[in-house]
């Protein structure tokens, strides 16, 4: 049998199309392209209207482009929307959501020997849903996700991801450090760890599990682990332990993602953030007092509602004062069920579409600032694979410094460099990326 999997959103549903393909894999199914297969997954996102809107359109063109094959849906938009898809797109037969991931490559077998047969699985389990494992029968990649925890209680006005992933559960620390171990015994030398907010893992599990920062302290101290980074944080949870952490903990990069969301502390109070700018400017400076060279990146909105110019404003100097590396920014939509979504003073269009033009301007001179910053400079590039082969001249190839900045370079012979750590000097600066050249060996 032959899957094909699609996957929109966050590293939480990359790391959970991972598993399923890897699951599929083991079970003797095949990956095909998407015209091919017997079995299309797509696994969707929510957190904002225009990833929902795409799935449809998917869910239209693959009705045209393979008609036979069982479509699945997975991911938010599958938990949001649910058996509702069925009416909608009937040759939709299996929905499932981010908790039921487990379930799905035997229900698709099912699915596969029952053409009648149509699945739903929309539960929230009341712990964290474990999975088979199943990385160490394969070769792995040089980079893993791992996840530690599914769900999230913070509410935040805008956020659809506690109504889609459920409330948190924070997975068994000892499971976690299994399956990184594993995935090290398979070639992995660097791992991600994930959730929604990993900075309060281990809260909602009281006295019987450890919490983040000697979750961290376990995962660094696993031989062979060469990098460890983690996301997503939130800043009202990020404690003096992780910040130490970073100053401490050899393999933890460099690299932090903290989503700031808005400057403006009317704002941040509607959004229900739980946090300053003034307590988010402290931690900051706290970070970088424990580790100078740390690189920041951060998740910023536009037009939430109520948002006028001068809170904006404050948006654009709060991000001069943090000095971000660069930042993913949206424009605020409305999704079903969150506080915002009835929230009056809604911001026009036009408004939000000039404010975001308007921010990722600055956002380009930071991140240029940021890459300026490696002109000259010595780094050790964790190679994640070739940028492209040159008829059998030395490849050029592709991988992120510690602060995970991306870093091309090439090659002075023909070894497959994938997974090691090579020193490359900066030559040259480009707009998302630095070019350079590799530092003569041995290494
Ligand atoms: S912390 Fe807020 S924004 Fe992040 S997933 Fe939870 S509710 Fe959503």
């Amino acid at each position: 049998m032959k899957y094909h999997i699609k996957t929109f959103g966050c590293q939480m549903n990359v790391c959970d199309s991972d598993w399923l393909a890897q699951a599929l894999y083991i079970r003797g199914w095949e990956p095909a392209a998407e015209e091919e297969a017997d079995a299309i997954l797509v696994n969707t996102c929510s957190v904002r209207e225009k990833p929902e809107q795409k799935v449809y359109s998917q869910l239209g063109r693959l009705k045209r482009s393979n008609p036979g094959a069982v479509v699945g849906v997975g991911g938010c938009v599958a938990q949001q929307v649910g058996e509702r898809f069925w009416e909608r797109f009937p040759h939709v037969r299996l929905v499932f959501g981010p908790d039921a991931v487990p379930s799905v490559p035997e229900s698709l077998e099912r699915l596969a020997a029952d053409p009648g047969l149509r699945i739903s699985l929309l539960d929230f389990c009341g712990s964290y849903p474990e999975r088979e494992r199943v990385w160490s029968l394969t070769q792995q990649p040089a980079q893993r996700f791992v996840t530690i925890m599914q769900g999230c209680d913070n509410f935040c006005a805008y956020c659809i991801v506690p109504f889609t992933r459920g409330r948190q559960r924070s997975r068994d620390s000892s499971e976690v450090l299994r399956e990184c171990q594993e995935l090290v015994g398979s070639g992995v030398r660097e791992i991600t760890l994930l959730g929604q907010n990993v900075n309060s893992y281990g809260r909602d599990r009281g006295e019987e599990e450890i919490g983040f920062a000697d979750l961290l302290e376990r995962v660094c101290s696993i031989p062979g682990l060469m990098r460890v980074r983690f996301t997503t944080s939130h800043p009202k949870d990020l404690d003096g332990e992780v910040i130490d952490a970073f100053a401490r903990l050899e393999a933890l990069c460099p690299a932090l993602h903290l989503p700031l969301q808005a400057g403006s502390d009317r704002i941040l109070q509607r959004m229900g953030r739980k946090y300053t700018r003034q307590g988010y400017f402290r931690l900051v400076e706290e970070l970088r007092a424990a580790r100078p060279d740390i690189v920041l990146s951060t998740d910023l909105m536009v037009g939430f509602p109520s948002e006028t110019e001068e809170d904006f404003q404050q948006t654009l100097d709060a991000m001069q004062r943090s000095g971000f590396d660069s930042s993913f920014s949206f424009k605020y939509s409305d999704r079903p069920g969150t506080r915002a979504a009835n929230m009056p003073d809604k911001v026009g269009e036009a408004v939000k579409a000039d404010r975001l033009e308007r921010l990722q301007a600055l956002q380009e001179e930071l991140t240029a600032r940021s890459l300026g910053s490696l002109q000259g400079e010595t780094v050790t590039v964790l190679v994640e694979g070739a940028d492209s082969r040159n008829n059998g001249s030395p490849a050029s190839w592709r991988g992120r410094e510690p602060g995970g900045r991306v870093v091309n370079f090439s090659g002075t012979d023909n070894r497959d460099l994938t997974g090691s750590l090579v020193p490359v000097r900066v030559r040259e600066v480009k707009k998302h990326s630095v070019y350079g050249e590799v530092v003569n060996e041995p290494w």
